[in-house]
């Protein structure tokens, strides 16, 4: 199997993310254990991401891992292990805990610990955040108000179809913006697929394990071609077929642990077939691309529920109103999406960037 390269491909922009949590941290159900029983219970989470590291270091793969503030803190020389292998270190919050059900106060601490938490153990500032069970709806959009004020400067957690948890199913499919109260957020919802009109996944978690890779390749042909980056996410546990079982119900039994046995063929296959990037590194390339072809980037204002469709200077020329409100907001995006590209990258884009900004 031939690799693409971005050369080869400029639509390349994929990204592998791991969720870095136990086999118990399971979501919304009775049967899973409260977070006072979880020192008590088996931990597997160092073999199965030793598994994780060693099969992406044999492909030359670099991930975003997603880690859990409570297992990070119990477990600091592997998140320093994952670190020095360079992957990027993002949070997953603390506790697991839903936004829409613990609410505002509870979430911002929650997000703001595990910040604290993986900042002090790696030394460096984490940038990116998944909320549990990609539990965000539009109900509960004050979340990115408080993902943004918690210091975070991109979101991983919207699921742009309806789920089980969380889903925000009118959600744009590539990245975008959110205008919060804090400032500009970047959204990197989860890679889906329109099919006769309904919006599905094969990129994660129960949906990669049961499609077939015929179906995971032409849903990537798809994304690919419709410019919207994959982003594949996966579980350690899902490396790791017999770990020990939850009483579930039927339906969230099959979810959790249907073809556990085939994640590590797929996943081998992915890394083999396209180059994954962190996040940020797709993050760049992506922005990157968006100077280079002048593309449209979307700005969602929260509670107006639109999208706003503010960008490049081609879009501005035609916009019938207040070009000086507009100039203003244009300026804080443009500073936001530069905070994601190195000094080469800014310096080579710097003139572009000055053109825009004068003739508006
Ligand atoms: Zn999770």
């Amino acid at each position: 199997m031939v690799r693409q390269t971005p050369s080869s491909n400029g639509k390349m922009f994929s990204c592998l993310t791991i969720d870095v949590e136990d086999w118990f941290h399971i979501l919304d159900s009775p049967a899973v254990p409260d977070i006072q029983h979880w020192p008590s219970l088996e931990s597997r989470i160092e073999k199965n991401l030793d598994h994780f590291l060693s099969l992406l270091d044999s492909l030359s793969v670099k991930a975003t891992l997603f880690w859990l503030g409570w297992l990070a803190e119990r477990h600091k020389d592997l998140v320093r292990k994952c670190q020095d292998a360079g992957h990027e270190i993002a949070s997953h919050g603390y506790a697991h805990v839903l936004a829409y059900q613990v609410g505002r106060k509870a979430f911002r601490r929650d997000i703001s610990d595990a910040k604290q938490i993986l900042e002090d153990i790696t030394g460096e500032p984490i940038r990116g955040f998944r909320a549990a069970g990609f539990g965000i709806t539009e109900k509960a959009d004050w979340a990115f108000d408080v993902i943004k004020e918690a210091g975070y400067e991109y979101d991983s957690s919207v699921f742009p179809a309806s789920r089980g948890h969380g889903g925000i199913p009118n959600s744009p499919l590539g990245p975008y913006f959110i205008e919060t109260r804090s400032g500009h957020l970047l959204e990197i919802p989860m890679s889906v697929v329109k099919i006769w009109g309904y919006r599905t996944s094969f990129f994660g978690g129960g949906y990669l394990r049961l499609a077939t890779i015929r179906t995971i390749k032409w849903g990537i042909d798809r994304l690919l071609a419709a410019n919207q980056p994959l982003i594949v996410y996966v579980h350690p546990r899902e490396l790791d077929p017999h770990h020990p079982r939850l009483p579930l119900s039927l339906i969230r039994k099959f979810k959790s642990y249907v073809n556990l046995n085939s994640t590590l063929p797929k996943l081998k296959w992915l890394c083999e077939s396209y180059p994954f990037y962190t996040m940020l590194q797709m993050v760049e390339n992506y922005i990157k691309s968006f100077y280079l072809n002048s593309r449209v980037i979307p700005v969602l204002r929260l509670r107006e529920n639109r999208v706003s469709d503010y960008s490049t200077l081609r879009s501005i020329r035609t916009l019938p109103f207040d070009r000086d409100a507009f100039r203003d907001r244009l300026l804080l995006v443009e500073r936001e999406m530069a905070s994601f590209l190195n000094v080469t990258t800014l310096h080579s884009h710097a003139t572009a960037e000055m053109e825009v900004t004068s003739s508006v």
